[in-house]
């Protein structure tokens, strides 16, 4: 599947398989090798230019809105979280789960999250208010209101501090761990990566360069050079 952004060749002929053993997969690769592009492109925000994107037995060479995408069981964070900065935390997570379910059930659904994300003391405030770890937190508790069987991930990590990293790696484990969703990890922070991801692929320009066991991968000279830009 490829991916072009006018002159820009943002993903070239790139294969890659969620459906296999690993539950976590993680994408690793300089800026802007095309890794949030990538997740893009699964969430049908961005159609490729090549080839096609195959969801459960589906597959898409269009653009598609954010219903079906959601009907699909696809779900997705932002590098940067885009929550509604004047509603309550509480707010936010229910808004995201009315497009599947009815007021009620969203509002469940959101005490549950908000208990388990350890937002729950920050329930009523907005969501302005939250440090940048809350806001990660709230970008997955929004992601997971709809039930995803896929979710993509997009530098949750990013910023953290190490004891915020490994208290959320904690909940994504147990929130993985008792569902069957796929994850797609895209992310930087490699004690993160290691934790989560069985199987890593590699992005450098828009080209797949390496992929297979995480540590494996890790240790390859090429991924190295490309990764550090030496
Ligand atoms: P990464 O997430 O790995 O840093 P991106 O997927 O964001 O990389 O970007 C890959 C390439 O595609 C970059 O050259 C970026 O500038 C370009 N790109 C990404 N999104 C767009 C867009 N909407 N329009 C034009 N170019 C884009
Ligand atoms: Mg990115």
């Amino acid at each position: 599947m490829s991916v072009s952004f006018g002159a820009i060749k943002a993903l070239s002929n790139v294969t890659l398989s969620i459906n296999d053993d690993s539950d976590i997969c993680g994408i690793i690769g300089p800026n802007g090798a095309g890794k949030s592009t990538l997740l893009s492109v699964i969430a049908g925000e961005v159609s490729p230019s090549g080839g096609t994107v195959e969801l459960f037995g589906d597959s898409n060479k269009k653009k598609l809105n954010p219903e079906t995408v959601n009907r699909k069981g696809i779900s997705r964070t932002f590098q940067i979280p885009r929550p509604f900065f004047g509603l309550t935390v509480e707010r936010n997570i229910v808004t995201c789960g009315l497009g599947v379910n009815n007021l009620n059930d969203s509002q469940e659904k959101a005490k549950r999250l908000l208990k388990i994300l350890e937002l729950d003391k920050h329930a009523h405030s907005t969501a302005g208010q939250l440090n940048l770890a809350g806001r990660k937190r709230l970008e997955l508790a929004k992601a997971l209101m709809t039930e995803p069987k896929v979710l993509l991930l997009d530098e949750l990590f990013e910023g953290l501090n190490e004891q915020e990293v490994d208290s959320l790696v904690n909940i994504v484990k147990n929130e993985i761990a008792s569902s069957s969703i796929k994850v797609v990890l895209v992310e930087h922070v490699i004690s993160a990566l290691r934790k989560l991801a069985n199987k890593v692929y590699v992005l450098n320009q828009g080209e797949l360069i390496a992929e297979g066991e995480t540590e494996e991968v890790l240790s390859d000279e090429v991924v190295i050079e490309a990764y550090l830009g030496k």
